[in-house]
């Protein structure tokens, strides 16, 4: 385990690995080796450089110099091909990573949001959408599917969902990292380690595969913006993720949209929704007597989108709570405008959390309206539902049981 007064070398961006360097008293290009290795091999320690000489690589560690590559503590790997990763940092916090395979239409990255290719991602969602419609994606027939679908993957679209924070403070009552409640930030090298960790675990290498990356783990970027605009550059720039393939979701911290949008290197925007009024918001998501759906709304619509780019919304469906039709109406009165498209989930379980899920047709008559309302509405596959990987489901979950095999 690493000491504090060790520098980890992942975090670090080429002018601070260039300052490093200069500070070590070596030539300039040593800093090129060092992201290399790092960023690329993902090497694991400073022995594993293979650049650099066996005494040269001696005084990095004297000068407490380390990788700083989280540990992955656990793996669960469900009957759908998710695997949920819990990564365990210097300190013992520990966060969830999920890795969804290949032609992954659903929960945290359907690849529209990630990418551009609108339509082959249009046509890949109807299709799972036809699964969900039909009761398979729930179903014995979905999961056999399902499971079908090799767990590695180098011409797919494989997803890795990834987590800003341990824990959470945002506190929406229908999701179990908010029972955590917030242990700390991460920073920009623990971000990017679980990337790097997963990559490395699954054998694939950006941008040879194609990897599409969701901000939709546990924690709010947002509220940890900073490190997660550090990241997001370091994973376009060093670990070479398409910054289209990207996405970000944020609860709704509204100042942070407005920063959000100037920045230079910035992944898509997705807003979690989740209610179509100010009173249900506030209800399900406290943070709406902060910023309320009027100003969230102004913050979508003063938006800077790129060409072919729309903001993602994303509406967990809570059983008659905030599915009804008049619902939709009101989200399709909401977005009026706005270029966009919703993903709806229906809400994934968990011990501790009150809600129901609704029926598949429930779902799908509420997507219908808001289709006919000219807004493109998307179902999310549940991804992992059995071993607790399925958004809302992320709590570090030694603590949870998972489901027994089939
Ligand atoms: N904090 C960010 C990132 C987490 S993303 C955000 O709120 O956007 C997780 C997504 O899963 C969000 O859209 C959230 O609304 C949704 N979610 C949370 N709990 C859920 C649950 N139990 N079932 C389905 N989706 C859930």
């Amino acid at each position: 385990m690493e000491d504090s007064s060790q520098i980890a070398l992942l975090g670090l961006d080429r002018g601070e690995l260039a300052s490093l360097v200069e500070s070590l008293g070596e030539p300039a290009y040593r800093a090129k080796q060092l992201r290399e290795a790092v960023y690329r091999q993902r090497v694991e320690s400073v022995e594993e450089i293979s650049t650099f000489s066996q005494p040269l690589r001696l005084k990095l560690v004297e000068k407490g110099v380390a990788i700083g590559l989280p540990r992955i503590e656990q793996r669960f790997v469900s009957q759908d091909g998710t695997v949920r990763y819990l990564i365990g940092f210097a300190d013992g916090q520990s966060v969830e990573t999920l890795w969804m395979p290949e032609g992954d239409d659903g929960e945290a990255g359907d690849g529209s949001e990630a990418g551009l290719e609108a339509e082959s991602s249009l046509q890949s969602t109807a299709a799972a959408e036809a699964a969900v419609s039909s009761g398979g994606a729930y179903g014995p027939a979905g999961r056999r599917a399902l499971s079908k679908r090799s767990n590695r993957s180098s011409s797919g679209r494989s997803t890795i969902c990834i987590s800003s924070q341990v824990g959470c403070a945002v506190d929406c009552q229908f999701c179990l990292t908010a029972l955590l409640g917030v242990k700390r930030n991460l920073t920009a090298g623990e971000i990017v380690g679980q990337v790097c960790a997963v990559l490395k675990d699954q054998r694939v290498s950006p941008p040879e595969d194609r990897i599409n990356l969701v901000f939709m783990g546990m924690g709010e970027p947002f509220l940890n913006y900073d490190n997660f605009v550090k990241a997001a550059r370091l994973l376009v720039e060093e670990v070479g993720i398409a910054e289209r393939r990207m996405t970000v979701s944020t609860a709704g911290i509204v100042p942070r949209i407005h920063d959000f949008g100037l920045e230079k290197i910035r992944p898509k925007l997705a807003i979690s929704l989740n209610a179509s009024n100010d009173e249900l918001r506030t209800r399900l998501m406290p943070l709406n007597k902060k910023w309320n759906l009027e100003m969230l709304m102004a913050a979508a619509r003063a938006y800077p989108l790129r060409t072919r780019e729309w903001i993602t919304f994303e509406y967990v469906l809570l059983g008659g709570v905030n599915d009804e039709p008049e619902n939709a109406r009101e989200i399709a009165e909401l977005l009026r405008g706005i270029r966009c498209k919703v993903n709806l989930i229906a809400l994934n379980p968990g011990p501790g959390i009150e809600f129901t899920t609704p029926d598949a047709e429930r779902v799908v008559a509420f997507q219908t309206i808001l289709r006919e309302a000219g807004i493109p509405a998307f179902v999310r596959r549940p991804r992992g539902r059995d071993i607790y990987a399925a958004c809302g489901q992320l709590k570090r979950t030694v603590e949870i049981a998972t489901a027994p095999a089939p």
